[in-house]
């Protein structure tokens, strides 16, 4: 995809420049790229941005196009053009330089936003049963409570026009992939919930790498792209089976192998270490996720030749290689990149499977009782707080293997006990941040961000749209 990402940066950049976007998005996701130091005062921009959304976790192998790690290919206006020019030229480039059949397009707005519609309606051309009035949902994008919003529109790839104009739930992602989202920044929301617009408009967009990928190479998923086809690959080979022949649920482990190892590379090539507390443990969670897949697919090495006791490194090798020039920082920390999976990886098998022992006991009881007394079987907070606290096991992974057995957990009682140790952690802070600028240099020169992986990580609100 290096080409298409380059040729769409040229077809709609008059200026390129690399400004920080992590103010965009309100910290609601962790964005990757560095700000330069002084940023120079630019009307328009375009970027290609390596995002992490850990709420899209659920998602990953379930859903063909969610992932949480990937690049946003963006465009951006400060008070320069607005919606007709925004419309029009996201119009141009899927159309023209990508080359996408216009009429498998279908586009979204804002319920209220008349002027996108007949934008899209009159002087794009697009047919009206393709143009989707939707809520605000889906489709108006605010910063918080008050400040500067707007509607958006989001442009869909439909991979079965012959389906017609019936049953056309844009959110069906074996027809529909929405694939690029404008942002009309126009309006300030005052204290009282009124509107009043914008003196300067701005426009912001967002395209999915991965979801291009899909459309132009005409694969099934984002999975199956030259972006993450390899790591899967990879990791077949060392479970030792072929990803076309398996079954469904074996593929959506490896997707999830796929999708977790790019963000676990990208994550700590950009300086953020395992740890028990914020951004550290989202790469931690992970990590972590993939050790249990990989072993669940009965991966427990790196197989004959390579390193012997952890099978992460390998796959890391893979995304390494697959990264492009423009990503040589992570070429160059490749050493250290995997010396650190290896590490994290030996730490966590070392408990992981007298956790699962536990885990297994603590679900047998729990159903057992339930039985008894005919509810429905249910984990206390406190048993999945101890895996988590004691076995290391990250909530999702105590969840997945619950859910399969039937039991659900009660997640109010986890998030009490949670809240206990995060208040108890607060003060460990500042050790931590020492102690991992001493351990390793992976962290140096990389700019601070805002961590709201806490509140976020569960959360199923959307950045946009
Ligand atoms: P969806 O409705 O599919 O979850 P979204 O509306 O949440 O997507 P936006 O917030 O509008 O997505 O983000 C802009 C673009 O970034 C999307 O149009 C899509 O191309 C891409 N994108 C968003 N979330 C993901 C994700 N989890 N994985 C891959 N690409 C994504
Ligand atoms: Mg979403
Ligand atoms: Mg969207
Ligand atoms: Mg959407």
């Amino acid at each position: 995809m290096t080409m298409q990402r380059e040729s769409l940066l040229r077809a709609i950049s008059t200026e390129v420049s690399l400004v920080s976007l992590q103010q965009r998005h309100k910290g609601r996701q962790i964005s990757l790229s560095h700000p330069r130091k002084e940023p120079r005062r630019v009307p328009r921009a375009t970027t290609s941005q390596r995002c992490i959304r850990t709420n899209d976790i659920i998602n990953v192998g379930r859903t063909a196009r969610h992932h949480t790690f990937f690049e946003m290919l963006g465009n951006f206006s400060f008070g320069d053009y607005f919606k007709r020019e925004a419309i029009k030229w996201a119009w141009e480039l899927t159309t023209q330089e990508y080359g996408l059949t216009p009429e498998r397009l279908w586009v979204s707005v804002f319920k209220d936003d008349d002027e996108a519609f007949s934008i899209w309606r009159d002087e794009v051309g697009v047919s009206v049963e393709r143009i989707k009035r939707m809520g605000e949902e889906d489709n108006f994008w605010t910063s918080g409570v008050t400040g500067p919003c707007g509607p958006c529109s989001e442009i869909y790839y439909d991979f079965h026009p012959e389906r017609g104009y019936l049953d056309t739930d844009l959110g069906d992602d074996s027809r529909f992939i929405e694939f690029y989202n404008l942002v009309f920044m126009q309006y300030n929301k005052k204290d009282d919930g009124s509107l009043e617009p914008l003196k300067q408009k701005n426009i912001d967009t967002g395209m999915g790498l991965e979801r291009m990928a899909q459309i132009l190479q005409k694969v099934p998923n984002n999975y199956e792209t030259d972006l993450i086809f390899p790591i899967i690959e990879k990791a077949s080979e060392l479970a030792m089976v072929s990803y076309k022949e398996t079954d469904d649920k074996t593929k959506t482990y490896l997707k999830v192998i796929g999708d977790h190892m790019r963000a676990v590379v990208y994550l700590l090539s950009d300086g953020v270490l395992p740890s028990n507390i914020g951004r550290g443990y989202v790469v931690r969670r992970l990590i972590r996720r993939v050790v249990r897949t990989g072993r669940l697919l009965g991966i427990k090495c790196g197989g004959e030749g390579n390193i012997q006791d952890a099978f992460l490194p390998v796959l890391a090798d893979t995304v390494i290689d697959l990264s492009i020039p423009i990503d040589s920082d992570v070429k160059t920390r490749r050493h250290r990149i995997i010396e650190e999976l290896k590490r994290e990886e030996q730490r966590f098998v070392q408990t992981l499977e007298r956790g699962e022992k536990l885990l297994d006991q603590f679900l047998a009881d729990a159903v057992s009782s339930a039985c008894s007394n005919g509810s429905d079987p249910c984990l206390s907070g406190e048993s999945a707080f101890l895996l988590y606290d004691t076995y290391g096991f990250p909530i999702e992974i105590t969840a997945e293997v619950a859910e399969e057995r039937g039991v659900s957990i009660d997640m109010e009682r986890f998030d009490i006990e949670m809240e206990k140790q995060k208040r108890q952690s607060q003060a460990a802070h500042n050790v931590v941040k020492l102690s991992i600028g001493s351990e390793s240099d992976l962290s140096t020169g990389i700019p601070e961000t805002k961590f709201l992986g806490y509140d976020d990580i569960f959360s199923s609100s959307t950045v946009k749209g």
